[in-house]
Formats: C-alpha cells, structure tokens, sequence
C-alpha cells in the first residue's frame, strides 16, 4: 500500500529515461522476469483525498503497457509459470507475470477484457475478510472520515490527539497522521473497531468503499472460472502479519487458503503478503507462507527475478504499476532492473 522511497524512484526514472542505455542496462539487471502488482484498474476511481491514487491505474494504460511489453520481447505467464520459470533458471525470453491484491470488482469488468487482448493470465490475491465484507477497506474508509470531518479527537495511550482536518491540505496531512497512527501505534485487531467508532461521528458508512469497490464471492468465482485467471490468498483479515503474534500470524495465512478452497473449489497455490513491505513481512512470514504449502509468495519489495529466487519462493519481490507514473517510459526503466539495487541498498536479489 505504502510505496518505498518515492523521491528516490522520480529521480531515478528521469534519469534514466535519457540515458538510452535501457537494453544495455536490461542485459546486466534485468534479471530472468518480472511480477508487476496492480490493484485497481478502472477509468473512474472513486473520488477522494488522492492518498491511494498510486492504487489505480485506467484499463487505457494496462492497454498501452501490455502492447509495449509485448513489443520488447516479454512473454506473459501465469504464477504456476513463474515458478516453473524460477525454477527452471532459465535466463532466454524474459517474462512478466500479472498479479492483482485485494480483487477489485474492476480486474474483472474493465481489466479482463484488456487482458483477453493481449492473453494475458493474472493472479489476483484474495483476502477473504475483505471478500466477505467483515474486514473493511480501512484505507478508504479513513478517507472518507478525514474528508467529512474538521476536526478529530482521539484518545491514545499518551494522551488525547488533536487532528486538524479543516482545509485541503490539513485533510493530506490528517490522513497521513492517522495513517502512522492506524499502522504503528495500535494492535493490528484494534484498528477496525477504532476505525468504525471514528466513521460512526463522522456519519460515514464503513461498509460502503468495500461494497462499492471490492467483488463479492460470487465474482471471484467467476473470476476463477475465467482460463486467464489465477486466484491466490492474501491472508483472511489483511493485517499486517509481522505485528501479529506467531499463533495469529499462521492462522491468517492457512485460514485464508482454506476459505478459498472451500468458495472457489480450488486450493490456492499462490499468496501475497498484505502491505508487503519490510515492516510486514520477515524471514517468520516467509517460513509460514512455505509451511503452509504456498508455492510462491510475492512481496511489495521492489526488484526484479533472478534465477537465485529459486531458494526464496516464498520472497518474491515486485514491481508495482504505479498510478502517479502511468508512464511507458517509467516502466521500461524499473525493468532494466537498474531501479532494483537502487531501491534496496545495492542488493539486486531481493527478498524480503
Ligand atoms: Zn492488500
């Protein structure tokens, strides 16, 4: 949700963006392939502070990015292929391959038919807390508060917090404020009643960005149904799993293929981490997501594949196809590869 060091990458990709050394640069960095991470793709986001817009991208740009993609060689694959693929360490025709976190009911009505154009498989990871409706879609729902109030008090452990929401710029910097809040200072249980007491003054319904925007079980399945349509588990009630004690930790990543199975019919064999950033996901996650039988798990770390990732299944890092930048030109770069050591302190087999 949260994306690494943007400065860093705004810098980097319009610098790169002139050298002309993107084939030389994708022969040494590029790696074997890529998983690019998506999460909504819709022409018509809902409209909001803008926190999350890095979140969508519109079906146009999915179009554009698969025709480009296509024309410098790639081959796009499902997950079982991936893995296959990592495996395999073959270094020939590099591959991409499409995930999707949280199954946005816009993979299915705008995203699939861009897909079908271009054959293009995707995994899309399903939280079914989120599914169900008995998780809510806490980010929004926190924009929502902070768009509808002026003011917002909360009474934390060091005391009463004051958060002025009055203007524009005050809503940004509220819901950044709260944000922190939300994920550091308070259990990862806390957050939903907290969240629903604060939409409850504020008369927001924090059942609507969830209902308005997420499938329901019955378009998963006909998601899953779809042959170019892969569907993996991204933990039962989407916490962060680091901040979870071993016992809770495991139980959201088993429950959670169980449910799956038990809708769908069909055991999932891939998984995301929820948030999947450094503070979400460690060397505990990793061992459990292995344990309990997943046959790859991706992270939201920035990187490329290598053939060594085939001793890291279950850390595969990401590169997201971020809304700020629905550019071709940004795209092409992060898959030269030379954004990966950039983005993780000189290391180019990322992990977690
Ligand atoms: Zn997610």
């Amino acid at each position: 949700m949260i994306d690494w060091g943007e400065v860093v990458r705004r810098l980097v990709l319009n610098g790169a963006r002139y050298t002309g050394l993107a084939p030389l640069l994708r022969s040494r960095y590029g790696g074997i392939g890529a998983i690019l991470m998506l999460h909504r793709v819709t022409a018509a986001p809902r409209k909001r502070l803008g926190i999350n817009r890095h979140l969508a991208i519109t079906p146009e740009f999915l179009d554009a990015l698969l025709t480009d993609l296509r024309s410098m060689g790639y081959r796009f694959v499902s997950m079982d292929e991936t893995a296959d693929r990592i495996v395999a360490g073959k270094c020939g025709e590099r591959f991409i391959s499409l995930t999707a976190d949280d199954a946005y009911r816009d993979n299915l009505i705008e995203a699939l038919p861009v897909l079908e154009k271009h054959e293009a498989p995707i995994t899309i990871y399903v939280s079914p807390g989120l599914t169900s409706g008995d998780v809510d879609l806490w980010w929004d729902v926190l924009e929502d508060v902070v768009t509808a109030r002026d003011e917002i008090y909360l009474t934390t452990a060091q005391g009463r917090m004051y958060v002025d929401c009055s203007t524009a710029a005050r809503k940004d910097e509220a819901n950044r404020t709260l944000h922190n809040y939300l994920t550091e200072e308070i259990r990862e249980e806390d957050r939903q009643p907290l969240l629903r007491d604060m939409a409850r003054l504020a008369g927001v319904d924090h059942s609507q960005p969830g209902r308005e925007t997420l499938m329901t079980w019955d378009e998963v399945r006909q998601a899953g149904a779809h042959p170019l349509v892969t569907i993996g588990a991204h933990t039962t009630c989407h916490y962060n799993l680091r901040r979870l004690s071993d016992q809770n930790a495991w139980q959201e990543i088993v429950d959670a293929g169980r449910i799956i199975e038990v809708e769908t019919g069909v055991k999932p064999q891939h998984m995301a981490y929820p948030y999947g950033y450094e503070r979400a996901v460690g060397d505990r996650e990793v061992a459990l997501a292995a344990a309990a039988g997943f046959r790859t798990a991706v992270t939201t770390r920035h990187g490329v594949l290598l053939p060594e990732h085939a001793a890291h299944m279950q850390a595969l890092p990401r590169i997201s196809v971020n809304g700020r930048y629905q550019r071709l030109a940004h795209m092409r770069t992060m898959l030269t590869g030379i954004t990966t050591p950039l983005a993780n302190r000189g290391k180019t087999l990322v992990t977690t």
